[in-house]
């Protein structure tokens, strides 16, 4: 690669050479996804007779509101489900897991954590950290969890005893901040299929931030009852504002619209303003940004692995989620990063990211992003918190070769680094 706009060392460019052309299987295998889910998608909006008269929005109560009421429906045929959520009144993913918990847990019910510590922002929603701020726990609903095996993967046989009695089985799908291997949508089919088998009743719902369109199915396509997601991620393809989506068994999602509204009012009210066309045209886009991001995803982890470094997961490896984590060793090697990163980023590419104490994460953490909505990690951003094994995670990129250049800046800028301190 030739590169007139950027100042990345000849080697660095031919390894970068070396790192793509042996993920061109890998890259394949993206492509594929993106065109079924492409078609997908197409289907959905084809199917419901989504008309411009959809793409705009109300005001006030919002009672009537085509637009909102039908991109539910669009959601729930992708996600291969009886009904969904969607909205931008979700301020976060947190928020949207959240209102799905409340929603349908009530005081003296088990839940069950199936892939061991939630994600961070879960810790005090659940009640595992802080006290008396309203959690789960302060309700009366209690948890337990389920650790991972040594090697990362699921222990099915300790989840099916520890699903015994339980309201609901909680699994989150994506490795988050940790090392461990992320689940994909068959393993979570076999072992809901299995959970079920002695507990019939139980509530499974998955945390499925980051997976939305990585596989071609989704967890509601092999048995899970609620999933979860964040639209300034993968389903909202880059374009969405802000907003989340609950989707899955229609009784359940009746439940937490009354929680995300109010009992009785429930999802008839919910002014869709004027966001309706960017979520309608960001879940249009979501399977070819996802993809872009995957590809982002696998360059940077066949380009480190070459370099030496330890990525989770490798380059070849099967991906059912868009992050990748990298364990650079050093608190300097994890700043450089992260400062390559924004500097190659088309928002504020000339600011220096640092360490800082973020709410609802219990160490500090570094973020790179120069996005055009603030915080999205579908476009390229990393972040890291800053404790051992001083691990970055690197997520998104609204195309490839933007999302390339990203990492070939940050990788420039932790070599440069390395050599000044030779
Ligand atoms: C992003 C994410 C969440 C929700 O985080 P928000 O920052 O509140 O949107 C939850 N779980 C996982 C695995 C996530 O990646």
């Amino acid at each position: 690669m030739k590169n007139q706009f950027f100042i990345v060392s000849p080697q660095l460019l031919a390894l970068a050479n070396e790192a793509e052309q042996r993920a061109a299987d890998a890259f394949a295998r993206i492509e594929a996804n993106e065109h079924y889910n492409g078609q997908k998608v197409l289907s959905a909006f084809i199917n419901n007779h989504i008309s411009a008269a959809h793409l705009s929005g109300t005001t006030g109560y919002g009672y009537d509101d085509r637009g909102r009421d039908t991109l539910d429906r669009v959601f729930a045929q992708i996600f291969g489900c009886e009904d969904a959520l969607v909205r931008h009144n979700f301020m976060s993913g947190t928020h949207a897991l959240t209102t799905a918990l409340f929603g349908v847990l009530r005081p003296g019910d088990v839940m069950v954590s199936l892939t061991g510590k939630p994600y961070d922002t879960l810790e005090e929603v659940i009640g595992i950290r802080g006290q008396g701020g309203g959690s789960l726990k302060d309700w009366g609903v209690s948890y337990r969890q389920v650790e991972l095996k040594e090697d990362g993967t699921l222990d099915a046989d300790a989840c099916i005893t520890a699903c015994k009695g339980a309201k609901m089985a909680y699994l989150q799908r994506s490795r988050g901040y940790s090392l461990r291997p992320s689940v994909t949508v068959t393993e979570i089919g076999e072992l809901c299929s299995r959970i079920k088998a002695e507990n019939p009743d139980i509530i499974f719902m998955v945390d499925n931030c980051y997976g939305e369109f990585v596989e071609q199915k989704e967890p509601t396509d092999v048995g899970a009852d609620l999933i979860v997601g964040s639209l300034i991620k993968n389903p909202g393809g880059g374009i969405a504002k802000t907003g989340g989506y609950i989707a899955g068994r229609a009784d359940l999602i009746t439940l937490c619209a009354n929680r995300l509204s109010s009992p009785g009012v429930g999802r008839e009210v919910g002014c869709s303003l004027d966001e309706l066309r960017s979520l309608y045209l960001g879940i249009y886009l979501a399977p070819t940004v996802t993809a872009a991001a995957l590809k982002t995803a696998v360059f940077a982890a066949s380009l480190l692995e070459l370099m030496g470094y330890q990525v989770y997961p490798r380059a070849m490896e099967e991906r059912t989620d868009i992050i990748t984590g990298i364990c650079l060793g050093s608190p300097e090697k994890l700043v450089r990063f992260c400062q390559g990163i924004q500097s190659a980023s088309p928002i504020d590419a000339f600011a220096l990211p640092e360490p800082w104490d973020m709410p609802g994460y219990d160490s500090q953490v570094i973020m790179a992003a120069g996005a055009f909505t603030m915080g999205a990690s579908i476009e390229l951003s990393a972040d890291a918190p800053m404790r051992e094994p001083y691990a970055v995670w690197l997520q998104g990129g609204l195309t490839y070769p933007t999302g390339k250049m990203g990492i070939l800046s940050a990788v420039q800028r932790m070599l440069s680094q390395e050599q000044t301190a030779l």
